[in-house]
């Protein structure tokens, strides 16, 4: 498949692909070393690992790599701690109960230290590495129901952002990809809370409709389809979000009972439209199992909801320690769409 964001050939996967390697891709062979570095001080030497003959090496010797070229072009100084280089995001992403070995291209560096000249070194000398990502003191892309907010979005330095993270269902691993520097960093939380709400909301037979109001990349409503759920909508008013829903139906379509899925946006169009409040379809499936996706917001959304559908509702909103958004926005939902809309 092409990637969407660099149009490289290596850097998204259907869902069985990414999986069949997955028990073994961060582990070590026979001869790969692990040497251990104090992330919390300064690396002593500037040294590292070269990887090893199988390709992987630890991610410390990554990390002191990285260090050496961010000290060399002046991001770091030699009192910043290893740490200072930034954070590791693995790809694809589980939870892991070790640190990992990393093969070639699976780690998104994201750092609010480096600059351009050390994210391009980093990119063609770290083998390990896929892009460099330049953040800042806020969370990317939209983060606010608010009519008036606007998007912030972190810069994409060297190579490609792109990657995806795994999560545990019944059914399967759902694979979910998403372009690094426009979507929300959200560290799964042991158990995944909101995936085992949305099972139990979903319950066994599946409810008829699910809808999942603020979808990011899709998680929530994609894991309701895979639960069986035949008519799913998912919707989000930031661009990237909705069309990394509509993407990640093709990567999982093996879970789903669709023939055709047809994808109407691309990254590039929709980016010059990147918040939308009147409902737009993005992407929909064809075949027993209907997986519609809209880019718009979430209080218009009744719009393309049929009157008798009373869905099951998960609204994954910004804010929810503001009770006062988060009951206007039940509240308006109710009175709207009807059914049962709960906050995962
Ligand atoms: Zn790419
Ligand atoms: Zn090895």
């Amino acid at each position: 498949m092409e990637c969407p964001v660099c149009g490289g050939s290596d850097c998204v996967h259907p869902a069985p692909e990414v999986l069949n390697d997955l028990p073994t891709r961060f582990l070590p062979c026979f001869g790969c070393r692990m040497r251990v570095l104090d992330k919390r001080a300064p690396l002593p030497a500037p040294e590292y690992i070269e990887p090893c003959s199988c390709g992987k090496r630890f991610i410390d010797d990554v990390f002191a790599h990285m260090y050496g070229i961010m000290r060399e072009e002046g991001d770091l100084t030699s009192r910043d701690p290893l740490i200072a280089v930034g954070s590791p995001l693995i790809h694809p992403g589980f939870a892991m109960d070790r640190p990992p070995f990393l093969p070639a291209k699976s780690l998104v560096l994201l750092s609010g230290k480096v600059h351009e000249k050390a994210a391009r070194r980093i990119v063609a000398e770290v083998p390990e590495v896929r892009g460099v990502v330049k953040t800042a003191d806020f969370i990317p892309g939209l983060v606010s129901h608010d009519a008036h907010a606007v998007p912030r979005v972190y810069t994409l330095l060297a190579g490609c952002d792109v990657r995806a993270d795994i999560y545990p269902l019944a059914t399967g691993p759902l694979v979910v990809y998403k372009q690094q520097s426009l979507i929300h960093v959200e560290f799964p939380r042991a158990g995944h809370p909101k995936l085992r709400s949305v099972a139990a909301r979903v319950g066994n037979p599946p409810v008829p409709f699910f809808v999942d109001a603020c979808s990011g990349p899709g998680t929530l409503g994609l894991a309701s389809a895979c639960l069986g759920v035949p008519h799913v909508v998912l919707n989000d008013a930031w661009y990237a979000s909705a069309f990394w829903s509509a993407f990640n139906i093709e990567i999982n379509r093996a879970y789903f009972d669709v023939g055709e899925v047809r994808i109407f946006g691309n990254l590039g169009d929709m980016a010059r439209l990147p918040v939308v409040r009147e409902p737009v379809k993005i992407a929909e499936t064809v075949g027993r199992q209907v997986i519609e996706v809209y880019q718009g917001d979430l209080r218009n959304l009744d719009r393309v909801i049929p009157k008798d559908a009373h869905p099951v509702a998960a609204l994954d909103i910004f804010d929810k320690n503001n009770q006062k958004e988060v009951s206007a926005l039940l509240r308006d939902w109710q009175g709207r769409v009807g059914g049962d809309a709960f906050i995962p």
